[in-house]
């Protein structure tokens, strides 16, 4: 394997101040091991917050303001205890992420995230003892599950530099479970590194005051181009198949491997785009809708499946319940509650699950109205969705006004908000595809 930054996607300027900031926190580290921080935090009599690493770079925590002027006085290679990774869905943000916790723990002379050492290696097989990723599995991350991490992050480093924790779908945190964090990340311990990731830095997504304690690195959505040559140097793929999949993937890398590799997938997206025909047909509409519910569905429950039962073996190993022969002993006291929590938290998973699925769908399919929207615009931009031109996109264009393709692309919109709001998914989707019908059938 070769440096770990290589595998960031069209984000050389990201890979670069990431790189500058793991060679600076270096410095720091090797202060720390020389107990020269120790000495200061003793002299001013406060937590260790602030100091000069190597080469005149700093690492701490922003000001209380926590704008990214903050920064900007400072060397570039400045690093601090807490880090937000944002990206649309796709850019990599928990690669850059995972990256860069290499990079820090890299055991290298050389260089940082050689990709080769024991740490670089442990870290991205997400095995490494001092680096712990949360996933969010439902649909928040509890105060509790914060507190959980809190109180790891707060342990001294075994083997490496560094204690880090990397929080995937920061977005995710309910505001109490973000507070909690948030003192951690206030005082962090002098060895401990959060890595947040979340989808931007609006308040939807990161609540303002957590945003403002953590450095910010903004990922980009990678080009048709860059997607493409990943997929033909990465993962072997054919070259046709993969231009084919970087140029409808919509800017997600994982996608795009998926559409390539997996028929499945190319199934459920066909499925989805098929929606946009059968939605102006009472005859079909309904058909469809409920069709691609189901798949959804089946989709959604057999991920379940497999993570649900890995985890209730491994819960009942643990509790001594699931053992088998002789001498087994009876489960402990409290085992029914610790699996009814584990129910619980599968259950709130399945339904993260299914929403993703269908939200996945969803996005298509307003790409595909939006696609057409554009042709009978005669606007100049590249299509979501270009196999389906011939096919669907330009002769909808033809027979549809600019007016009703934008009802169309409203009623999927409005699909999706209501199933964030836990409307039924087959409400949802008989709703929406009631709408397109009505929108379809109207004069333009
Ligand atoms: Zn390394």
């Amino acid at each position: 394997m070769t440096n770990v930054f290589d595998r960031l996607t069209g984000q050389a300027v990201v890979a670069d101040e990431l790189r500058g900031a793991a060679w600076a926190a270096r410095g720091v580290s090797a202060r720390l091991d020389a107990g020269v921080v120790g000495a200061v935090a003793t002299s001013t009599g406060s937590a260790p917050r602030m100091f000069d690493g190597a080469d005149g770079a700093t690492f701490g925590h922003p000001a209380s303001d926590g704008d990214d002027e903050v920064f900007s006085g400072l060397s570039r290679a400045a690093m601090t205890h807490a880090w937000l990774f944002t990206g649309p869905p796709g850019s990599g943000r928990s690669v850059a992420a995972t990256c860069f916790a290499a990079a820090l723990q890299c055991q290298s002379d050389d260089e940082v995230g050689c990709g080769q050492c024991r740490a670089c290696v442990t870290v991205m097989a997400q095995t490494h003892a001092d680096v712990r990723h949360v996933v969010p599995q439902g649909l928040s991350l509890s105060v509790l599950e914060a507190r959980d991490v809190v109180q790891a992050a707060a342990r001294r480093p075994g083997t490496g530099r560094w204690q880090i924790v990397i929080i995937e779908d920061a977005d995710r945190l309910t505001e109490q479970a973000a507070n909690a964090l948030l003192k951690a990340v206030e005082e962090p311990p002098s060895r401990t590194v959060f890595l947040l990731c979340a989808p931007s830095v609006d308040p939807e997504d990161i609540s303002v005051t957590l945003r403002s304690r953590c450095r910010h690195i903004a990922l980009t959505t990678p080009s048709v181009a860059d997607i493409e040559r990943v997929l033909v140097d990465r993962d072997g793929i054919e070259p046709d198949r993969a231009a084919w999949a970087a140029a409808v993937c919509g800017g997600h890398i994982g996608r795009a491997k998926r559409l390539a590799t997996d028929d499945a997938a190319r199934a459920q997206r066909e499925q989805a785009l098929g929606l946009a025909r059968a939605a102006t047909r009472d005859s079909t509409a309904y058909a469809a809708a409920e069709a691609l519910v189901k798949s959804a569905d089946d989709a959604a429950k057999a991920l379940s499946a497999q993570l649900d039962e890995a985890e209730t073996e491994e819960m009942k190993t643990a509790l001594g319940a699931g053992g088998t022969g002789k001498g087994t002993a009876r489960p402990p006291r409290g085992t029914a509650g610790a699996l009814k929590e584990l129910e619980k938290r599968q259950k709130s998973r399945a339904t993260r699950v299914l929403r993703d699925v269908l939200d996945r769908a969803l996005v298509d399919l307003a790409a595909l109205f939006r696609d057409a929207l554009v042709v009978s615009m005669g606007a100049r931009v590249t299509p979501m969705h270009p196999d389906k031109a011939d096919d669907i996109t330009v002769p909808m264009a033809g027979y549809a006004s600019p007016e009703q393709l934008l009802r169309c692309v409203e009623a999927v919109l409005e699909c999706r908000t209501a199933l964030d709001v836990n409307v039924k998914p087959k409400f949802a989707v008989d709703a929406m595809v009631a709408r397109i019908g009505m929108a379809m059938r109207r004069e333009g």
